[in-house]
């Protein structure tokens, strides 16, 4: 990696950009997905560059949703796939969820490209291959899901996922966790659970909480997605950002 020194006060957030880049130079990332980072990167500094307590609340929320759902999937793209590759398998297997991915630029070469990224950190059964079903109301290219993953899954956590598609997910009926730090972007307006925190932190967080809930019973699990409070999750993180 790059020679950059610990003490450097940006040193976290130079890493996480050098990842991008790598992802990009691999082929994994889309040069889109430097711009998406570069709006992450912009939010996560004006949030302190840490998990707010709302966010911490999101992770469980989350966690809970997960270990509930029939059918969890998790939603991966390039930026996922170069940030956070092994925290994502880590996830899968203490939530039991799939991983799907799901390209806004889909290419066939991209998309095993990324398939055998996640193999190499232990991925088995990836989905977003067959592509044999079309999420409503989106264009062609944009559309393309798995029957047996996102279309049939009950719960979506679909980290940085662009608007629009967010939005014809929950129209689907899929309960959404969305990973954006965003907190007024359309992707975490949609959300039942949106989680504004940095990817890095937010997938660790969620193994984390899921692993603390392994035996919880389904009244526990549902009271704590009960509980959960979108609109004021998105407020908490608004008001961090003005008054930082
Ligand atoms: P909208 O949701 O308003 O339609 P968009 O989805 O079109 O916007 P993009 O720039 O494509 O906008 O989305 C990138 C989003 O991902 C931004 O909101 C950005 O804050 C967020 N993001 C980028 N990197 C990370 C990261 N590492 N962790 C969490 N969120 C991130
Ligand atoms: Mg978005």
């Amino acid at each position: 990696g790059p020679d950059i020194p610990e003490s450097h006060p940006r040193h976290e957030s130079l890493l996480t950009r050098h990842r991008i880049e790598d992802g990009v130079d691999r082929g994994l990332t889309s040069r889109q997905g430097l711009i998406a980072q570069g709006r992450g990167e912009a939010f996560d500094y004006l949030l302190g560059e840490e998990t707010i307590p709302s966010a911490d609340a999101a992770e469980r929320a989350a966690a809970a949703h997960l270990l509930s759902a029939d059918h969890p999937v998790i939603s991966v793209n390039g930026n996922v796939a170069a940030l956070a590759p092994g925290e994502t398998v880590a996830l899968a297997e203490a939530t039991g969820a799939d991983i799907e991915i799901n390209l806004f630029n889909r290419t066939d070469e991209r998309i095993e490209r990324i398939a055998e990224h996640f193999r190499n950190y232990g991925a088995e059964g990836i989905k977003g291959l067959a592509a044999d079903a079309r999420i409503p109301g989106l264009a062609h290219e944009r559309a393309k899901v798995d029957a047996d993953g996102i279309a049939a899954a009950d719960v979506v956590l679909v980290p940085l996922e662009d608007g629009d598609r967010a939005a014809a997910l929950a129209e689907m009926g899929k309960t959404e966790v969305v990973v954006d730090l965003n907190p007024l972007s359309r992707s975490a307006r949609t959300a039942a659970v949106p989680v504004v925190d940095n990817l890095l932190r937010a997938v660790p967080n969620m193994t984390a909480h899921a692993e603390d809930l392994a035996g919880a019973d389904p009244d526990t699990l549902g009271s704590i997605v009960e509980s959960f409070d979108a609109d004021a999750a998105l407020s908490a993180a608004e008001d961090r950002i003005r008054n930082l």
